[in-house]
């Protein structure tokens, strides 16, 4: 097998996270990816509305803490962001329901979205208005080449089948000075040391694991060069812990979140707190 990113043949096999679906790992460009990919079928089924569920996010009602909470952690990134770019257009690629754009419109960017699901993007125009979002995928989106100041693309390189056509596309919709933000599961943090093939961010959905080395690759490919990185901060509260762990059951720590929220004060369950999960934010440039 060819490594799905650098081409290598130093390719190993490093557990299977199904019975027919394989995380393989690069050892020269250090990448990980799943082979096969889940279909396009098996992949609208997931990204379905019960996928949502688990963001607390159902029908048309945003769970007030989740929104609060996904807010806080998109307000750490714009503090990334406005050490190169402080004003000007914003394009969040995969931008869901829009919750970073709210957050990058009242730090007073303009804001625009691109969206693969009908539903989540469907609220997405409700808030932004229908020519500032696109439902659909980024190579058929109708925005000017070269118009944005910031790209933003949050736990999505993850998810596409070709992350350097997705990125190289992302390219061409940049303004030469503008920037392109990145934040993805990094396969070399310590909590991937730390829990192995238990690592949370080990999914079916996620058809790639990269770090810095795999990142600086795939920007090298589309003529861009990385000119910050960090370990990327989420904010979390109690009570989005609680929604996502009712999903996705933890023997240990759904009984534990689930007693933590019966017994702490509402203003305690919804209080954010930072912590460090396992992901990497990298800001590019052009070259
Ligand atoms: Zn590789």
């Amino acid at each position: 097998m060819n490594c799905k990113i650098c081409g290598s043949t130093a390719v190993s096999h490093k557990f299977n996270l199904t019975e027919k679906l394989g995380i393989y790992s690069c050892v020269e460009c250090n990448v990980e990816f799943m082979d096969p990919q889940l279909s396009d079928a098996e992949i609208t089924e997931l990204y379905s509305e019960q996928y949502y569920k688990s963001w607390g996010i159902s029908g048309e009602s945003e769970n007030e803490s989740s929104k609060q909470m996904k807010i806080a952690t998109f307000l750490l990134r714009l503090e990334t962001i406005k050490n190169y770019i402080t004003k000007g257009k914003v394009l969040d690629i995969g931008c869901a329901t829009g919750f970073f754009l709210e957050a990058a419109q009242s730090s007073g960017f303009e804001p625009y979205g691109i969206e693969l699901s009908e539903y989540s993007s469907s609220i997405a125009k409700k808030k932004f208005g229908n020519d500032s979002v696109f439902n659909g995928k980024l190579e058929d989106c109708r925005f000017a080449d070269g118009m944005f100041n910031v790209i933003s693309m949050f736990d999505l390189i993850e998810h596409v089948r070709v992350p350097r056509e997705t990125l190289a596309h992302a390219g061409k919709l940049l303004d030469k000075n503008g920037i392109i933000i990145i934040t993805t599961p990094d396969c070399k943090s310590t909590s991937n040391k730390r829990m192995g093939k238990k690592w949370t961010h080990y999914k079916k959905e996620h058809f790639y694991y990269f770090d810095l080395e795999s990142l600086k690759y795939i920007a090298r490919q589309c003529n861009m060069n990385i000119i910050y990185h960090e370990s990327s901060k989420k904010a979390l509260n109690i009570d989005y812990l609680h929604t996502q762990l009712n999903v996705y059951k933890h023997w240990f720590m759904t009984p534990v979140i689930n007693i933590l929220r019966f017994v702490l004060p509402k203003s305690l369950t919804r209080k954010n707190f930072h912590i460090g999960i396992g992901e990497i934010t990298v800001v590019m440039k052009k070259n």
